[in-house]
């Protein structure tokens, strides 16, 4: 039960700590005393999901690794049961080769943390490492190695389920994330007990599917796949991540997993990637009904040719691969060096030394209740303020008597959100009770009103009895934890069921009501937000949702949480994202003859970086010295920042670049700085950002990146809206 149903047995895994030179005696001697079944078997990543139980109760999987035909496992739960398939490979196989154990451990393993989207949303390198490492801790000592994580698809379309594990609309965001979960997944010494090597996922191009619509394939240019959706794989690369797994999209007619040029030559060669290539769960035979390959054995020479070094759950590969050297499609030598890779991995990982990962057995009581408290300071500074009419919030004395309402008040299963690992169900906070303890002279009173996703009215009435009866109502509405995630594209990104019905009759009541969006993508419903007093996007919070709320509705905790992705008004903008590129007739509502619809905004509900506080921040001062700058060289970029507010808070501004046109023309805003202060009433405070020429660089017509000369635009503020910044001007001589 702790692992979600929906998500039962799926779970990848592979590894390899790029960039270490190591020992090579011992890989070289098990290569050359490998069987062909045995090499292959090196290859082979199963899942424990699907388990079909034999003869005397033992799993299929069972035989099969102590056949040595498997080299690593997904989705096997628990210490003792890791323990002892381990040591079936290590005391029971010929040649005795540790496995590999993952699973997709993306925001937690016990503790969750808020869903990726969620936390991107703080805009914070430093709070993503440390979750990351914390849930590394957790799952390392249930004798996990590998995680399928960080996912790093820029995603720019709510319509598609898997935006709630991306990073957000933004590149250059999205590899700070990609750096900062690399490296707190996998820590500072990748042998150490508590490790987990990390898995950059799904290279590239998958948050682009056509019309949103999951596994459908992608047709991008060439420019934007590399500079939009490539760089935060190449900063995982960068910061030494262990494993990449490309994705099970084709772009412009060519899977991923079969792109040759894309993982052989630009991943390797180009960026000097060293780890595993791992495919995704059941990805190289889809080769075959993606038309490429005739058969299994096709496809696993195209995988394993384009540089795929593990299959996961294909079956291509085991039985695939021996027919494809019979035809002479793939060489021994081939298939030597994917084995080498896998066997260096589980070398750096240290599992020929200490396979149970024995170093990493406990996760002290102490250790569980410092990863409670970051989880709930995770989660508080995941949440965004988007609206709050009259400043009903914080809440504070006025609410004497509080209704909590609605299908996702009490439901605590959902506020795990999708890819829960190992998280307890059972630990998680509703809304409801992070609420009730937070109000303790407060009378609060709970009705659900509706179901998620069900038709039925019935139970309305009732609830709009027990909203009469309060001061605030707050709505608990929003998605059940499995509309997101994968497989979860949905056409109309709304608010499921009958739960606007709900919504409708409560704010007829006319009573003060702060709306609560539990989801995994922006919710489309601009009426809502139009006629609610406040709303909150509370995302998937994970294990602490409810006290996180709590915090922010108490005023406790004066919200932080930034969007990092574009809010739409309604699903005809997408996709939508703040980084275009101007047209030659930008949007002007007296012209017919511009570039906008006549029958909707062009501009996003919310831009990108919007969050309100209980405060107001100012920004003046925008400097920048030297003003000009050549190749190699960096500058500073200073503003002033004060809280013209009541309350205490902490401002984030973010540093925006328009480069000079040359030869192409460039997105309107681009991120290349983010920076916070925290200030008192009345307090100001200078924040400043680094500008080096390698920020400025974008890649030409011939896709290397240079500096072009001319007037660079720089502009800082709270959102990626062009109102809302102040500019200055920065030269780069020619
Ligand atoms: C997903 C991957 C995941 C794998 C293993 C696949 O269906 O696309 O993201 O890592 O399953 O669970």
């Amino acid at each position: 039960p702790d692992r979600c149903e929906a998500d039962s047995g799926r779970c990848a895994g592979a590894t390899g700590i790029a960039g270490r030179t190591l020992p090579a005696p011992r890989i070289d001697a098990l290569l050359a005393a490998m069987t062909l079944e045995e090499k292959i078997g090196q290859l082979t990543m199963l899942t424990a999901g699907l388990t079909v139980t034999g003869p005397g109760g033992v799993p299929d999987y069972v035989p099969a690794v102590r056949a040595g035909r498997i080299g690593s496992m997904l989705n096997l739960h628990g210490r003792e049961r890791i323990r002892e398939i381990q040591r079936i490979a290590v005391e029971e196989t010929r040649l005795r080769v540790p496995l590999i154990f993952g699973l997709d451990v993306l925001h937690g393993y016990r503790t969750i943390f808020p869903v990726p989207l969620a936390e991107a949303a703080a805009f914070d390198p430093a709070l993503w490492e440390r979750t990351a490492r914390a849930a590394a801790v957790e799952a390392a000592a249930d004798g996990l190695t590998l995680t399928f994580a960080p996912m790093l698809d820029v995603a720019r379309d709510p319509r598609w389920g898997r935006i709630v594990e991306s990073p957000g609309e933004d590149t250059w965001l999205a590899a700070r994330f990609a750096a900062a979960k690399v490296r707190g997944f996998q820590g500072p010494d990748p042998a150490a007990a508590d490790s987990l090597a990390a898995t950059a996922k799904h290279l590239a191009g998958y948050g682009a599917v056509t019309a949103g619509r999951e596994y459908a394939p992608i047709d991008l240019s060439e420019r934007a796949f590399r500079e939009v959706y490539l760089p935060p794989f190449r900063a995982a690369v960068a910061a030494g991540v262990a494993a990449i797994m490309p994705a099970f999209v084709a772009l412009a007619g060519r899977p991923m997993s079969a792109d040759a040029d894309l993982l052989r030559g630009l991943v390797r060669a180009g960026w000097g990637f060293e780890g595993v290539i791992v495919s995704d769960y059941g990805a190289i035979a889809e080769l075959v009904t993606m038309g490429l390959a005739q058969d299994l054995a096709e496809a696993a020479a195209l995988a394993l040719d384009a540089g795929v070094d593990i299959d996961m759950m294909s079956d291509a590969y085991p039985s695939g691969l021996p027919v494809a050297l019979e035809r002479g499609r793939v060489s021994m030598a081939q298939i030597d060096a994917a084995v080498r890779r896998v066997l260096e991995l589980k070398q750096r990982l240290g599992l020929f030394d200490d396979p149970y990962r024995e170093g990493g057995a406990a996760v002290s009581r102490a250790q569980r209740r410092a990863h409670r408290a970051l989880a709930r300071d995770a989660a508080r500074r995941s949440i965004v303020l988007l609206s709050n009419r009259d400043g009903l919030l914080p809440l504070r004395g006025t609410a004497r008597r509080l209704a909590v309402i609605g299908p996702l008040a009490n439901a605590r299963r959902d506020m795990l959100g999708p890819w829960s690992a190992a998280g307890l169900i059972g630990g998680a906070v509703t809304l409801f009770e992070g609420l009730r303890d937070a109000f303790p002279e407060s009378g609060i009173a709970q009705a659900c009103g509706v179901e998620i996703d069900s038709g039925d009215r019935s139970g309305i009435p009732a609830a709009l009895d027990v909203a009469r009866a309060a001061d605030v109502v707050v709505l608990c509405l929003g998605e059940a934890w499995w509309m997101s995630g994968e497989g979860a594209s949905r056409a109309r990104p709304d608010l499921p069921g009958c739960q606007a019905d709900l919504a409708r009759a409560v704010l007829d009541l006319d009573r003060p009501v702060v709306v609560l969006l539990s989801s995994g993508r922006p919710l489309l419903v601009p009426w809502l937000l139009e006629r609610a007093h406040a709303v909150v996007a509370t995302w998937f919070l994970g294990s602490e949702a409810g006290n996180a709320v709590a915090d922010v509705l108490s005023g406790r905790w004066n919200p932080t949480g930034r969007l990092p992705v574009s809010w739409p008004v309604e699903v005809g903008q997408v996709p939508i994202f703040y980084a275009q590129l101007p047209t030659g007739r930008p949007p002007d509502p007296a012209s017919r003859y511009s570039s906008k619809y006549l029958d909707m905004p062009t501009e996003p509900l919310f831009p990108f970086g919007h969050g309100l506080a209980y405060t107001r921040f100012g920004l003046r001062n925008l400097h920048v010295s030297p003003g000009e700058l050549r190749q190699g060289e960096r500058c500073a970029v200073e503003v002033e920042v004060s809280n013209d507010g009541p309350a205490q808070g902490e401002e984030t501004v973010l540093l925006f670049v328009h480069a000079p046109a040359a030869g192409l023309s460039r997105p309107v805003l681009e991120l290349k700085g983010v920076a916070k202060a925290v200030l008192l009433p009345g307090e100001r405070k200078s924040v400043r950002f680094t500008l080096t020429t390698d920020d400025l660089a974008f890649v030409g017509q011939d896709f290397t990146p240079r500096l072009v000369p001319g007037d660079y635009e720089l502009l800082v503020g709270p959102a990626a809206d062009r109102k809302r910044l102040l500019r200055t001007g920065l030269r780069v001589p020619a």
